[in-house]
């Protein structure tokens, strides 16, 4: 249209450098709307990620709460007998008694599922918010899975500033931390460590929890904290659901950087220490 009416607008033809100009200084404006629609779009992206994931924790905590009073009680009744019946003068000869000692540990297995999934069901009210000094709870879990990294070699190497403390329930923290080392271990080469750090940034607390294992791929890393998504033969694939629970509860959150065969480096954020800004349901 311009260039058949050039006679007409002449400016347009006499001032090449101004088009040009014009032409660029649109290029950069519709790249800018661009930009700034797109990482919204990324933004919200995310925000529905994250809330299509706290749903799917708020279902498996009620479903939690309902199965796992109705197994628990018929469970024990039945390990109850095995037991009496396992004694050295019970009535049950001694080849039978062993296989007893078998079920009694497969039962014990079920119970361990059920007291994780209780975790998550159990009333908020009963955990208290606390003031946890990172360094001691961290130091005392370091010590804790020392036997169990031992067991292939596998060291950890503590690296915490001091004074870092969070809000939360030492319990509970206690018990993020065990999982998330407890798979940095599990997935580690024999001889190798897992280096656990915490620095203390301006609003936050920043831990990291790194190690050369196994790795996941991105499609891996997705699946994490789905209840019973487990590799291992005899995983459970309850402890990061867990984690992701007790992480949004104190407003944290939680980061898996990992490449297959490399290693894994989990990033969690806990705001620092300020009690007021933390508020539990
Ligand atoms: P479990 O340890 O019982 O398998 P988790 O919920 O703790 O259950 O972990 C789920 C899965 O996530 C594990 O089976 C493992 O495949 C993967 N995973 C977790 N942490 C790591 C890690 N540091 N390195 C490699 N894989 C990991
Ligand atoms: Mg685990």
């Amino acid at each position: 249209m311009l260039m058949d009416q050039s006679n007409q607008f002449l400016h347009i033809k006499e001032y090449l450098t101004g088009n040009a100009i014009n032409f660029i200084g649109s290029q950069v404006i519709i790249y800018l709307i661009y930009h700034v629609s797109y990482e919204r779009i990324k933004k919200q992206q995310l925000y529905y990620e994250q809330l299509q994931h706290s749903e799917r924790l708020k279902t498996t905590g009620q479903l939690a709460a309902a199965v796992a009073h109705e197994i628990r009680n018929p469970l024990t009744v039945v390990k109850g007998f095995l037991r009496l019946y396992s004694e050295k003068d019970g009535p049950v000869n001694k080849d039978i008694r062993g296989t007893f000692t078998l079920m009694i540990d497969e039962l014990n297995t079920a119970e361990e599922v059920i007291s994780q999934f209780l975790t998550i069901a159990k009333p908020d009210k009963d955990k208290a918010i606390e003031i946890v000094n990172i360094h001691n709870v961290l130091q005392s879990v370091t010590d804790l899975l020392k036997s169990y990294g031992l067991l292939r070699d596998n060291k950890i190497d503590l690296q915490v500033d001091e004074d870092c403390y969070i809000c939360a329930n030492n319990i509970e923290y206690k018990q993020l931390m065990i999982n998330i080392i407890k798979n940095a271990l599990e997935a580690s080469k024999i001889g190798d460590s897992v280096i656990v750090k915490a620095k203390r940034k301006k609003q936050f607390l920043e831990i990291n929890v790194i190690d050369y294992g196994n790795g996941m791929s991105e499609e891996e890393i997705k699946s994490l904290g789905t209840p019973f998504y487990s590799l291992k033969s005899n995983g459970t694939g309850l402890g990061l659901m867990i984690c992701y629970h007790i992480i949004e509860k104190y407003n944290g959150c939680i980061d898996f950087q990992s490449s297959k065969g490399q290693g894994t480096t989990v990033t969690i954020y806990f705001p620092s220490k300020n009690c007021e800004l933390i508020q539990i349901n």
